[in-house]
């Protein structure tokens, strides 16, 4: 199509031409041929004005006009002026060209005569009808096109329009007042009917209906008809009976009939008729400046709309049409200021250019026609290659859901290794397989995407607000990765409540027993370090990995963060990053581990610290308390001496009774009662050292798991921020929310690098030859990116038992069940 287009173009620049301008001098008894010469060539004339002596000495009146124009009609024929004027704009018409041929000159000079001449002798007959002998007679000499031909003849009398043919049946909405319509299509007059002629003789009634109607109406409507315009306008539509050829051209003829050019001061007319005199002045004038407009170049605007007569030409004066202008004038010395006046116009004319092309239209019924044949033809085509090849049962229709399911099926088949290649049957077939490729990644990018929902809780990453806020509660770091376990199931690293914060030092309960629903809960969230909200800060430790709607997150979030009023962390806003400047080579790791610790493990770091504190705390009491039951026990040692002594003494005194009860002394009782005193003390000691040395076992254990997640976090933190490349970073990481510091790093390069270089070298070798394959190779690549991920994540979360979810909660179930 769009090489048809240019080509159009091509025509159009190939073919600039001027605007012809003949002159055709009215015969008369009484030429002045003084005044008027014409050139032997035929194509110019010059006017000869004697000076008037009237004027005295000084006369710089202006006495000589030359004008060249492309022909001089001086007691021409109607048969001559046809073939001079019209018969070629006429012929071209038929090709698909536009064409118009204007009559212009004062009242009297022939423009009718000329344009439309005598209805009663044929002879005398003019352009109009002439016009359409030739469409007819050319027509039956293309017997390879079909052609139809439509006619219209409009006036223009005082800025109205007329329709010359109204009073004929119509079949379009001859009710619709009229006007002028610009279209993509061009230039229409709305409500002006539009009449098919299928013959010649058609045609000729349907010009004297309009010669008649404009007679007619120049008496009942007190009309001049010599101030009219009339458009006769014969419109060409050209198909080829091949129904093959799907291009068909259309063109219009515009016949102009210009009402008179002469000024009105020379008419001395009155009223009505100064009315009418000053209508055709300014339309004329108005389609003076036209042309002037199109005769310069540099201008762009053209002043179409100005009147009625301009507008209903706008596509047919220039732009791209032949365009012919008879100038009619008197030979007579009376009328030569008008003969001037028209002889001035008739050469600004010859100024114009325009740029005739075939209108060539697409007939769409056809095209779909031609198509549809084609395709059968091809089909036919293919079915033969087919079974000159041996290919039985190829089919070229639309894939039905069996067919396309069975694709879908060979590419998993194909992704998981069991179909080693996908024959190629045809294009549907490729273009479909490229399809379920598309669908089969897009299904496992939603499966990754649900199996990550399932273990964490996903915060969206541009969700600043619930970053910061996750963050501040220690639960993630910067790079918004969970800190913690990796499952989401916790293991009793416990989350320090904002109150405990340094800076903020919250109450730390004596008891391990006083900790609110600390322990005794099954769901291992405990948390050792607890302050008045320790049980809010619980809860919220809870929902957040647990709960997979971010408005809870964000809930709790908000309301620890009111009630804690805790100041930002440093790694507040998550566009700071503090891998931007990465040094050249790494830290040594002990310091990079003091930055690690004050930095992105300072939340981690600060819990560890707390949890020995608190351990240290309870191993402190513990030794008091081992201490007080020693001094306990030695005063009860001592005490159990001083009584033997007492019994002793009283069994050598001899022993008092009375009815049957044993007499003591005084100081032997209150010995007793010190003793009993004294084991009920060290029973309540020695139950409280107990009860510490769960505690102290408990705390021990988180202090080491602190101690564990620190390091590993701090392994993370310094793989992602010095080892691993940054661009493998970037592409590895827009896959999901995996750690790419958790796997060792020769895993992590030689998985991107054998993948790339492997798909490299497929594209390489397959690419010249099949350059629609990228897509299908990239996709491929992707794809198995992203298993070899799946795989090397779940062997290092073996491995690294101490993380195994599981393990872990089976141990801090245990831990539940101290005393
Ligand atoms: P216009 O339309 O310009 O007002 P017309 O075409 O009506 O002038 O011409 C006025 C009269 O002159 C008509 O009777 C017409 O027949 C006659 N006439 C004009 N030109 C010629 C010509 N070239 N040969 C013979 N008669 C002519
Ligand atoms: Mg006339």
């Amino acid at each position: 199509m769009k090489r048809r287009k240019d080509k159009r173009r091509i025509i159009k620049m190939g073919t600039r031409k001027k605007v012809h301008a003949y002159v055709r001098v009215k015969p008369t008894d009484e030429f002045a041929y003084e005044m008027i010469t014409f050139g032997e060539d035929n194509k110019s004339i010059d006017i000869h004005i004697k000076k008037d002596g009237r004027r005295g000495t000084v006369n710089n009146q202006q006495t000589d006009w030359s004008f060249k124009l492309d022909g001089v009609l001086h007691d021409a024929s109607q048969d001559c002026v046809y073939d001079t004027v019209a018969k070629e704009v006429v012929a071209q018409a038929l090709d698909g060209y536009n064409g118009t041929i204007m009559c212009y000159g004062q009242t009297g000079a022939g423009k009718t005569y000329t344009m439309t001449g005598t209805t009663e002798n044929y002879k005398h007959r003019g352009i109009l009808p002439r016009a359409l002998q030739q469409v007819f007679r050319m027509i039956e000499e293309r017997p390879t096109h079909s052609i139809t031909v439509r006619v219209s003849y409009l006036e223009i009398y005082n800025e109205t329009l007329f329709d010359l043919l109204s009073t004929l049946p119509y079949v379009g909405n001859s009710d619709t007042p009229m006007s002028i319509v610009e279209s993509p299509q061009g230039i229409f007059v709305k409500g002006l009917s539009v009449h098919m002629t299928g013959r010649e003789e058609d045609a000729f009634s349907l010009l004297f209906e309009g010669e008649t109607n404009r007679i007619i109406a120049s008496h009942t409507m007190n009309k001049n008809s010599s101030r009219s315009h009339c458009i006769f306008t014969i419109y060409i539509e050209a198909h080829s009976r091949s129904l093959s050829d799907e291009k068909y051209v259309t063109s219009k003829i515009n016949l102009v009939d210009l009402a008179g050019s002469e000024r009105v001061g020379k008419t001395g007319s009155e009223g009505q008729i100064l009315k009418e005199a000053t209508y055709i002045n300014k339309s004329l004038s108005f389609l003076e400046q036209a042309i002037i407009a199109l005769g310069d170049r540099k201008r762009e605007h053209v002043p179409f709309r100005q009147c009625k007569l301009t507008h209903a030409l706008k596509d047919s004066l220039g732009g791209n049409c032949n365009m012919v202008i008879v100038a009619n004038v008197y030979g007579e010395a009376t009328q030569l200021d008008e003969t001037l006046s028209s002889l001035r116009f008739a050469s600004r004319m010859k100024l114009i250019t325009t740029e005739p092309s075939i209108n060539e239209k697409y007939d769409a019924e056809r095209m779909v026609k031609n198509l549809e044949k084609e395709l059968i033809l091809l089909k036919q085509e293919l079915a033969i290659h087919d079974s000159l090849a041996n290919r039985a049962m190829v089919t070229y229709d639309p894939m039905d859901e069996v067919q396309i399911a069975e694709i879908n099926s060979q590419v998993r088949r194909y992704l998981d290794g069991s179909l080693e290649e996908i024959d190629i049957i045809n294009l549907r077939q490729i273009q479909e397989v490229f399809n379920q490729f598309k669908v089969i990644l897009s299904l496992q990018e939603q499966e990754v995407e649900a199996n990550l929902r399932r273990k964490y809780t996903l915060i969206n990453k541009n969700d600043y607000a619930t970053i910061t806020a996750v963050q501040k509660a220690g639960l993630v770091d910067v790079e918004g990765n969970t800190v913690g376990e990796t499952d989401g199931q916790g293991f009793g690293l416990g989350i320090a409540p904002f109150s405990a914060k340094p800076g903020k030092k919250g109450k730390i309960k004596k008891s391990y027993k006083d900790i609110p629903g600390a322990l005794g809960k099954k769901d291992g969230l405990l948390s050792p370090v607890s302050g008045k909200d320790g049980e809010s800060i619980s809860t919220s430790r809870t929902q957040l990995l647990s709960s997979s709607k971010e408005a809870d997150v964000k809930d709790v979030l908000s309301r620890d963060r009111e009630a804690s009023g805790s100041e930002p962390l440093a790694s507040d806003s998550p566009k700071e990053d503090s891998r931007i400047t990465r040094p050249a080579t790494p830290p040594p790791k002990p310091s990079a581990f003091e930055e690690f610790k004050n930095e992105r493990g300072s939340e981690i770091n600060r819990i560890f610290k707390q949890n020995k504190t608190i351990l240290n705390d309870r191993r402190k009491k513990a030794s008091e308390t081992a201490q007080r039951i020693n001094s306990i026990k030695k005063e009860i040692d001592t005490t159990k001496e001083a009584l033997d002594v007492q019994k002793n003494f009283r069994e050598e005194q001899g022993e008092y009774e009375n009815k049957g009860l044993m007499i003591i002394d005084e100081e032997e009782f209150l010995l007793i009662l010190k003793l009993k005193e004294l084991k009920k003390q060290y029973r309540g000691e020695y139950q409280d050292l107990h009860d510490l040395k769960a505690e102290i076992q408990y705390c021990q254990h988180l202090v080491d798991q602190c101690r564990q997640r620190l390091l590993t976090e701090f392994d993370i933190w310094y793989n992602e921020s010095f080892l691993i490349p940054e661009e493998m970073q970037a592409s590895l990481k827009a896959k999901g929310s995996i750690r790419l510091g958790l796997f060792p790093l020769t895993k992590l390069t030689s998985l991107a690098e054998d993948d790339e270089e492997k798909f490299g070298q497929i594209q390489a070798s397959v690419l010249p030859d099949c350059p629609d394959s990228v897509s299908f190779y990239n996709a491929r690549m992707k794809f198995d990116q992203k298993q070899n991920y799946s795989k090397t994540m779940a062997s290092f979360q073996n491995k690294t038992s101490g993380l195994n979810p599981t393990v872990l909660k089976e141990k801090s179930q245990s831990d539940n069940n101290l005393p």
